[in-house]
Protein backbone atom coordinates (compact mmCIF):
# COMPACT_ATOMS: atom_id res chain seq x y z
CA UNK A 1 0.00 0.00 0.00
CA UNK A 2 2.67 2.53 1.19
CA UNK A 3 5.15 1.84 -1.91
CA UNK A 4 1.96 2.10 -4.56
CA UNK A 5 0.92 5.18 -2.84
CA UNK A 6 3.88 6.76 -3.39
CA UNK A 7 4.36 5.91 -6.14
CA UNK A 8 0.51 7.05 -7.15
CA UNK A 9 1.85 10.52 -5.51
CA UNK A 10 5.03 10.35 -7.20
CA UNK A 11 3.30 10.52 -10.67
CA UNK A 12 1.19 13.38 -9.57
CA UNK A 13 3.98 15.60 -8.51
CA UNK A 14 5.68 14.63 -12.07
CA UNK A 15 2.44 15.74 -13.95
CA UNK A 16 3.16 19.04 -12.00
CA UNK A 17 6.39 19.26 -13.29
CA UNK A 18 5.09 18.91 -16.88
CA UNK A 19 2.11 21.52 -16.13
CA UNK A 20 5.18 23.91 -15.05
CA UNK A 21 3.48 24.60 -11.63
CA UNK A 22 4.50 24.08 -8.48
CA UNK A 23 2.01 23.22 -5.57
CA UNK A 24 1.36 25.61 -2.68
CA UNK A 25 1.80 24.22 1.21
CA UNK A 26 0.90 25.57 4.33
CA UNK A 27 1.94 23.99 7.72
CA UNK A 28 -0.46 23.66 10.85
CA UNK A 29 0.86 22.61 14.02
CA UNK A 30 -1.86 22.29 17.19
CA UNK A 31 -1.78 21.81 20.54
CA UNK A 32 0.93 23.65 22.07
CA UNK A 33 1.23 25.35 25.56
CA UNK A 34 4.83 25.33 26.39
CA UNK A 35 8.12 24.47 25.22
CA UNK A 36 8.88 20.87 25.50
CA UNK A 37 11.00 18.23 23.83
CA UNK A 38 8.59 17.52 21.36
CA UNK A 39 8.78 20.96 20.32
CA UNK A 40 12.58 21.43 20.06
CA UNK A 41 12.18 18.15 17.88
CA UNK A 42 9.17 19.86 15.93
CA UNK A 43 11.05 23.44 15.27
CA UNK A 44 14.19 20.92 14.51
CA UNK A 45 12.09 19.38 11.69
CA UNK A 46 10.69 22.28 10.66
CA UNK A 47 14.54 24.14 10.39
CA UNK A 48 13.12 27.59 8.04
CA UNK A 49 10.05 25.90 6.81
CA UNK A 50 7.02 29.22 8.21
CA UNK A 51 4.97 27.16 10.37
CA UNK A 52 1.80 28.10 12.21
CA UNK A 53 1.44 27.10 15.47
CA UNK A 54 -2.12 26.69 17.28
CA UNK A 55 -1.09 27.70 20.73
CA UNK A 56 -4.35 27.02 23.85
CA UNK A 57 -4.61 29.51 25.90
CA UNK A 58 -5.68 28.24 28.76
CA UNK A 59 -2.32 27.12 30.91
CA UNK A 60 0.15 28.84 28.15
CA UNK A 61 3.60 29.20 29.18
CA UNK A 62 5.48 32.15 28.74
CA UNK A 63 8.52 30.14 27.85
CA UNK A 64 6.65 29.86 24.67
CA UNK A 65 7.18 33.23 23.37
CA UNK A 66 10.98 33.21 24.58
CA UNK A 67 11.79 30.49 22.65
CA UNK A 68 10.33 31.69 19.50
CA UNK A 69 11.69 35.09 20.18
CA UNK A 70 14.66 33.49 18.24
CA UNK A 71 12.23 31.45 15.10
CA UNK A 72 10.88 34.24 13.35
CA UNK A 73 9.02 31.96 10.84
CA UNK A 74 6.70 30.67 12.97
CA UNK A 75 3.00 32.37 13.09
CA UNK A 76 0.72 32.55 16.11
CA UNK A 77 -2.77 30.80 16.04
CA UNK A 78 -5.11 30.48 19.23
CA UNK A 79 -6.25 26.97 18.91
CA UNK A 80 -9.39 27.48 21.04
CA UNK A 81 -9.81 28.72 24.13
CA UNK A 82 -9.58 25.64 26.97
CA UNK A 83 -9.43 22.99 24.36
CA UNK A 84 -11.97 21.27 26.92
CA UNK A 85 -14.89 18.92 24.93
CA UNK A 86 -18.25 20.42 25.78
CA UNK A 87 -20.45 18.60 23.51
CA UNK A 88 -22.14 15.07 23.72
CA UNK A 89 -21.84 12.54 21.61
CA UNK A 90 -25.24 12.50 20.05
CA UNK A 91 -24.17 16.04 19.09
CA UNK A 92 -21.48 15.24 16.52
CA UNK A 93 -17.71 15.98 16.82
CA UNK A 94 -16.21 17.85 19.82
CA UNK A 95 -15.80 21.59 20.23
CA UNK A 96 -14.91 23.33 23.05
CA UNK A 97 -17.70 25.49 23.26
CA UNK A 98 -21.19 24.53 23.60
CA UNK A 99 -24.19 24.47 20.78
CA UNK A 100 -26.57 26.43 22.85
CA UNK A 101 -23.67 29.26 23.38
CA UNK A 102 -24.64 33.11 21.97
CA UNK A 103 -22.11 34.67 20.30
CA UNK A 104 -21.74 37.75 22.66
CA UNK A 105 -20.58 35.29 25.84
CA UNK A 106 -18.75 32.80 23.20
CA UNK A 107 -16.97 36.46 21.76
CA UNK A 108 -16.29 37.08 26.06
CA UNK A 109 -14.36 33.68 26.38
CA UNK A 110 -12.28 33.94 23.02
CA UNK A 111 -11.31 37.27 23.76
CA UNK A 112 -10.28 36.22 27.49
CA UNK A 113 -8.54 33.36 25.74
CA UNK A 114 -6.80 36.01 23.59
CA UNK A 115 -5.67 38.17 26.53
CA UNK A 116 -4.29 34.89 28.21
CA UNK A 117 -1.83 34.83 25.08
CA UNK A 118 -1.16 38.51 25.10
CA UNK A 119 0.03 38.13 28.34
CA UNK A 120 2.17 35.01 27.79
CA UNK A 121 3.79 37.19 25.25
CA UNK A 122 2.11 35.72 21.79
CA UNK A 123 0.27 37.54 19.49
CA UNK A 124 -1.69 35.62 17.46
CA UNK A 125 -2.61 36.54 13.93
CA UNK A 126 -5.96 33.76 13.36
CA UNK A 127 -7.98 31.49 14.86
CA UNK A 128 -8.34 27.39 14.77
CA UNK A 129 -11.16 25.97 16.51
CA UNK A 130 -10.15 22.45 18.60
CA UNK A 131 -11.38 19.76 16.12
CA UNK A 132 -11.92 22.15 13.44
CA UNK A 133 -15.37 22.74 14.59
CA UNK A 134 -16.40 25.95 12.51
CA UNK A 135 -20.12 26.70 13.05
CA UNK A 136 -22.28 29.73 12.19
CA UNK A 137 -22.16 30.62 16.03
CA UNK A 138 -18.24 30.41 16.14
CA UNK A 139 -17.91 32.60 13.20
CA UNK A 140 -20.09 35.40 14.69
CA UNK A 141 -18.17 35.07 17.88
CA UNK A 142 -14.60 35.73 15.67
CA UNK A 143 -15.67 38.81 14.03
CA UNK A 144 -16.60 40.50 17.70
CA UNK A 145 -13.58 39.12 19.19
CA UNK A 146 -11.43 41.08 16.35
CA UNK A 147 -10.91 38.39 14.23
CA UNK A 148 -11.17 38.00 10.47
CA UNK A 149 -8.80 34.73 9.47
CA UNK A 150 -9.82 31.14 10.43
CA UNK A 151 -8.18 27.67 9.73
CA UNK A 152 -10.41 24.43 10.04
CA UNK A 153 -10.36 21.04 8.32
CA UNK A 154 -10.83 21.02 4.17
CA UNK A 155 -13.99 23.60 3.72
CA UNK A 156 -16.50 22.04 6.64
CA UNK A 157 -18.36 24.25 8.48
CA UNK A 158 -19.99 27.21 6.81
CA UNK A 159 -17.40 30.63 5.60
CA UNK A 160 -18.40 34.13 5.57
CA UNK A 161 -18.17 37.25 3.08
CA UNK A 162 -15.52 38.82 4.54
CA UNK A 163 -13.52 36.20 6.62
CA UNK A 164 -10.10 34.88 5.59
CA UNK A 165 -10.30 31.19 5.60
CA UNK A 166 -7.18 28.96 5.43
CA UNK A 167 -7.44 25.15 5.77
CA UNK A 168 -5.70 22.13 6.66
CA UNK A 169 -5.78 19.23 4.52
CA UNK A 170 -3.58 16.51 5.61
CA UNK A 171 -3.25 14.66 8.38
CA UNK A 172 -0.63 12.74 9.78
CA UNK A 173 -2.61 11.42 12.48
CA UNK A 174 -5.62 9.16 13.20
CA UNK A 175 -8.03 10.04 15.94
CA UNK A 176 -10.13 7.40 16.81
CA UNK A 177 -9.41 5.50 19.52
CA UNK A 178 -6.55 7.81 20.26
CA UNK A 179 -3.91 9.57 18.39
CA UNK A 180 -1.55 7.16 16.59
CA UNK A 181 0.11 7.85 12.91
CA UNK A 182 -1.81 7.42 10.17
CA UNK A 183 0.18 5.77 7.78
CA UNK A 184 2.59 6.58 4.94
CA UNK A 185 0.05 5.17 2.43
CA UNK A 186 -2.76 6.95 3.88
CA UNK A 187 -0.64 10.65 3.92
CA UNK A 188 0.74 9.73 0.81
CA UNK A 189 -3.03 9.34 -1.01
CA UNK A 190 -4.53 12.13 0.46
CA UNK A 191 -1.85 14.64 -0.81
CA UNK A 192 -2.15 12.75 -3.79
CA UNK A 193 -5.76 13.37 -3.94
CA UNK A 194 -6.22 17.39 -2.93
CA UNK A 195 -3.20 17.76 -5.58
CA UNK A 196 -5.33 16.19 -8.15
CA UNK A 197 -8.36 17.48 -7.79
CA UNK A 198 -6.53 21.31 -7.79
CA UNK A 199 -4.85 20.27 -10.93
CA UNK A 200 -8.09 18.96 -12.89
CA UNK A 201 -9.34 22.25 -12.02
CA UNK A 202 -6.86 24.36 -12.84
CA UNK A 203 -6.36 25.30 -9.02
CA UNK A 204 -2.67 25.40 -9.05
CA UNK A 205 -2.42 27.97 -6.55
CA UNK A 206 -4.67 27.19 -3.89
CA UNK A 207 -2.99 25.84 -0.70
CA UNK A 208 -2.76 22.65 0.85
CA UNK A 209 -2.58 22.60 4.59
CA UNK A 210 -0.62 19.51 6.10
CA UNK A 211 -1.85 19.54 9.95
CA UNK A 212 0.66 17.90 12.74
CA UNK A 213 0.52 17.38 16.46
CA UNK A 214 3.89 17.63 17.81
CA UNK A 215 2.97 16.20 21.50
CA UNK A 216 1.18 13.23 19.88
CA UNK A 217 3.94 12.44 17.50
CA UNK A 218 5.62 8.39 18.30
CA UNK A 219 9.15 7.96 16.83
CA UNK A 220 7.41 6.16 13.44
CA UNK A 221 5.44 9.61 12.64
CA UNK A 222 8.78 11.67 13.20
CA UNK A 223 10.87 9.77 10.93
CA UNK A 224 7.68 10.13 8.46
CA UNK A 225 7.34 13.86 8.70
CA UNK A 226 11.39 14.39 8.20
CA UNK A 227 11.69 12.38 5.07
CA UNK A 228 7.98 14.16 3.99
CA UNK A 229 9.37 17.51 4.42
CA UNK A 230 12.39 16.34 2.77
CA UNK A 231 10.13 15.24 -0.20
CA UNK A 232 8.18 18.45 -0.67
CA UNK A 233 10.68 21.19 0.14
CA UNK A 234 12.00 19.76 -3.45
CA UNK A 235 8.60 19.83 -4.92
CA UNK A 236 6.11 22.51 -3.54
CA UNK A 237 6.55 25.67 -2.03
CA UNK A 238 6.21 26.45 1.55
CA UNK A 239 4.36 29.44 2.42
CA UNK A 240 3.27 31.48 5.59
CA UNK A 241 -0.07 32.06 6.79
CA UNK A 242 -0.01 35.64 6.39
CA UNK A 243 1.32 35.77 2.91
CA UNK A 244 -1.49 33.36 1.75
CA UNK A 245 -4.08 35.45 3.35
CA UNK A 246 -2.41 38.52 1.79
CA UNK A 247 -2.67 37.27 -2.04
ZN1 LIG B 1 -6.19 20.63 19.25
Amino acid sequence: MSLFAQIRLHRELARWHESGHRPVLWWRDDDARGTSPAFERLLEVAQDLPLSLGVIPQGVSPTLAARLARTPSVTIAQHGIDHLNRRQPAEGPAADYTSAVAPGPLARRILAGRDALDQAGLDPVFFTPPWNRVEPVLIEALAIAGYFALSGWNGEGPTSLGFQRLDAHVDLLRWKGGPRFRGSGRVYEDLRRHLAERRRSGAFTRPIGLLTHHLDHDEETWSFLEGFLGLLRGEAEFRGFGELIAN
